[in-house]
C-alpha cells in the first residue's frame, strides 16, 4: 500500500511568522489536502537562545487567521500533538546515544579558542578547515581517548558536544523534487554537532528523528535548508531509516538586490510581511496583513500565484479549488 501522505510545517518560534513561512505552511497544507494526507504543525524550538516569547502563540493565530487548519500540533484535540520539540528531549538523546554506541557519532571536547587557533592554521596554509577524519583524530575529542577517559571528563563537568561521523570518501547521492539529482563529495562535509554543549540537541538531529517519528512522506521547505540535506540523508543513512522524498522551495525574494524579502523591504513597498500585527514586549513592533484591512483569501491567493499562472483567465481561488 501506497504511504500516506503526511507532510509538515515546522518553524521555529524565532519571532513573527513571515509570508514566506506562511507561504511554506500553505504549500504543506494544499498539497496533504490533495492527496487526502495529514499536515502537522510542529514547533522547534531547541534553540533556547533564539526562543522568543508570544512567537509560537503568534505562528498558530496565524494559520487560524488564514483558515489553514492542522491536523496534529499545539492546541488541536489531537491525540498525538501538541509537538514541541523542547518537550521531546528525551528522545533525541537516546537517538543521539544509539548513533554514539554504533560509532556513527562521539563526543568532542574542543573549546571555542581550540578551534579557532585550527581554524587560522590552515587559512596560513591555504587551507579549508573542515572538521572530518582530515583532522577528527588530532583534535581534542575522544576519538583518541579511551572510553573510560571519555567518560572521565564527561564527569568531570567538561563541555561537550556530540557530532556525527561524515563518512570518508563516499558519494552522497540525493534527490530534491525541484532540482533533481545533487552528488555529493563526503570529504567536503564536516561533523556536524548533533547535540550542544547545553545538552540540547541540534536542528539537525531533532529534525529527522521527528520527521521519521512522525512518518512525514514528504518534506516542503524554504530552499534555504537544501545545504542541509546532506547531512539530513547521512543522517537517515546512519540510522537506517528511509527518507522522506524532498522539495526545497524557491524563496520569496528582495524586490531589488539579492537575498529574501525582508521586513524593510515591506515597509519600502507599502506592505507588511508579516500576517498578523507584532507587539512584543520589548522589541519592535509590526503591522500585519489583519490589521491592514486586507481579507484572508487575498493573501492565501497572493501567496499561493507568486511566480506563476495557472494559465486561466481566474484571478481568485478558494482553499478547495487551489
Ligand atoms: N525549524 C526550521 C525553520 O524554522 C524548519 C526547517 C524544516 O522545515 O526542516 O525553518
Amino acid at each position: 500500500m501506497a504511504q500516506k501522505v503526511r507532510v509538515r510545517f515546522a518553524p521555529s518560534p524565532t519571532g513573527p511568522l513571515h509570508i514566506g513561512g506562511v507561504r511554506t505552511a500553505l504549500f504543506n497544507y494544499l498539497f496533504a489536502k490533495k492527496h487526502q494526507g495529514d499536515f502537522i504543525l510542529r514547533i522547534e524550538d531547541t534553540d533556547q537562545g533564539r526562543f522568543v516569547d508570544g512567537a509560537e502563540d503568534y505562528i498558530v493565530d496565524s494559520l487560524r487567521w488564514l483558515q489553514i487548519p492542522f491536523d496534529e500540533g499545539p492546541g488541536t484535540e489531537s491525540a498525538y500533538g501538541p509537538y514541541r520539540q523542547s518537550e521531546r528531549k528525551h528522545l533525541y538523546v537516546e537517538f543521539a546515544n544509539q548513533l554514539i554506541d554504533e560509532g556513527k557519532a562521539y563526543y568532542a571536547f574542543d573549546t571555542s579558542e581550540e578551534l579557532n587557533s585550527h581554524r587560522k592554521d590552515h587559512e596560513a596554509k591555504g587551507k579549508t578547515f573542515i572538521y572530518n577524519w582530515h583532522n577528527r583524530e588530532k583534535l581534542n575529542n575522544s576519538l583518541s581517548l579511551t572510553s573510560e577517559e571519555t567518560q572521565k571528563r564527561i564527569a568531570s563537568g567538561e563541555p561537550y558536544v556530540i557530532r556525527f561521523k561524515s563518512p570518508k570518501d563516499e558519494e552522497l547521492h540525493l534527490n530534491d523534487i525541484i532540482r533533481g539529482n545533487i552528488t555529493i563529495d563526503t570529504n567536503t562535509l564536516d561533523d556536524k554537532v548533533l547535540f550542544k554543549s547545553d545538552g540540547m540537541p541540534t536542528y539537525h538531529l531533532a529534525n529527522i528523528v521527528d520527521d521519521h517519528l512522525m512518518d512525514i512522506s514528504h518534506v516542503i521547505r524554504g530552499e534555504e535548508w537544501l545545504p542541509s540535506l546532506a547531512l539530513h540523508q547521512m543522517l537517515y543513512d546512519a540510522f537506517g531509516w528511509k527518507a522522506p522524498l524532498f522539495a526545497h522551495l524557491p524563496l520569496i525574494m528582495k524586490p531589488v538586490g539579492k537575498g529574501k524579502l525582508s521586513k524593510r523591504d515591506g515597509e519600502k513597498l507599502g506592505f507588511p510581511v508579516f500576517p498578523l500585527e507584532w507587539k512584543p514586549k520589548s522589541g519592535e513592533a509590526f503591522s500585519g496583513y489583519r490589521e491592514e484591512g486586507y481579507l484572508p483569501e487575498a493573501v492565501v491567493n497572493m501567496l499561493a500565484l507568486l511566480g506563476w499562472n495557472p494559465g486561466t483567465e481566474q484571478e481568485i481561488f478558494s482553499l478547495n479549488e487551489l
